[in-house]
């Protein structure tokens, strides 16, 4: 399967332009979509899952033509939004199956295989009587991934999964995401760089609506290699350093301020060289 999205472009009745002329091309397997708040990412992702419309370009998904065959799209697609939002008093076999029902699943020993089967690969068989209500952030999203698995989606979109999620439980779903990529194209969208660090065999960086990198997380890296430096400077100097050099992160470590600087010219030995990481490359485009 094979997700190809060409020249699409999307403005909002009130003149934002959330996408301007995205074009990207998706294989099997992961993909991160990294941005900050705000560039134009979900708007992307409802309209690949068929929820809104856009202006202008095309999105190939297969034979599909993904902005007109709506129907026949929403039988291979699944769908984690970024506030799914349904954690009622009821247990998550109950909730499950009852979407199974609506998602025309009608044989009821097909619909209890599916849950069970759902429910199993997804970590929570054994709380499935347990209310939604009472499930942890970790769990809440294994059973949005639950919900959006029951069609046997060949194209899966997770809108801005991990936040508020604990390091362990990020772990469990990043485990859970990277067993689906094998065999599913999915596509992360997240502002959190460790997320597409961690799962993403390729990936793009968006702001304001438009791509400004299209890469695998190791090309992306290796193209700052001999351009990263560091240097701790006193607090209250950063505007300083940030007029005269290329700041691409200021961090604080052990209550001193760290500058990361990208230069083509060695800076000499006020700078200390390092190895650069995602993190760079994500801020050398969006604060380019
Ligand atoms: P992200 O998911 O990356 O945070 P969004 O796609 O939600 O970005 O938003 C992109 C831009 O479009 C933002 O400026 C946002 O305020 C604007 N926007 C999103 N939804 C609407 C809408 N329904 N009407 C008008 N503007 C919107």
């Amino acid at each position: 399967m094979y997700l190809s999205i060409q020249n699409l472009s999307k403005t909002y009745a009130n003149g934002v332009k959330a996408l301007q002329d995205i074009s990207l091309e998706i294989p099997t397997g992961m993909f991160g979509l990294l941005g900050p708040n705000g560039a134009g990412k979900s708007t992307l992702m409802r309209t690949l899952a068929t929820l809104q419309e856009a202006d202008s370009g095309t999105v190939q998904l297969g034979n599909l033509d993904v902005l007109k065959e709506k129907e026949a799209v929403r039988k291979i697609v699944g769908y984690l939004p970024q506030q799914f939002g349904v954690y009622p008093k009821i247990s998550a076999e109950t909730l499950l199956n009852h979407f199974a029902v609506l998602k025309g699943i009608t044989d009821k020993k097909e619909r209890k295989n599916r849950v069970d089967f759902l429910l199993d690969q997804t970590n929570l068989y054994e709380k499935r009587k347990r209310n939604l209500s009472e499930y942890s952030g970790g769990m809440k999203q294994r059973f949005g991934i639950a919900q959006a698995l029951l069609t046997n989606p060949k194209l899966l979109i997770v809108d801005e999964p991990t936040a508020g999620l604990d390091p362990l439980e990020r772990n469990r779903f990043y485990n859970l995401l990277s067993e689906l990529g094998e065999k599913t194209v999915v596509i992360l969208s997240t502002h959190i760089v460790e997320d597409v660090k961690e799962l993403c065999t390729n990936m793009a960086i968006i702001n304001e609506g438009k791509v400004l990198l299209k890469d695998n997380p190791k090309n992306a890296i290796e193209s700052l290699k001999g351009k990263t430096y560091q240097k701790i400077i006193p607090k209250n100097e950063l505007e300083i350093y940030k007029k005269e050099f290329n700041v691409i992160a200021d961090k604080l470590f052990m209550g001193n301020r760290v500058i990361h600087v990208m230069s083509e010219t060695n800076l000499g030995t006020d700078f200390t060289p390092i190895s650069p990481d995602l993190e760079d490359v994500y801020f050398s485009k969006i604060l380019q």
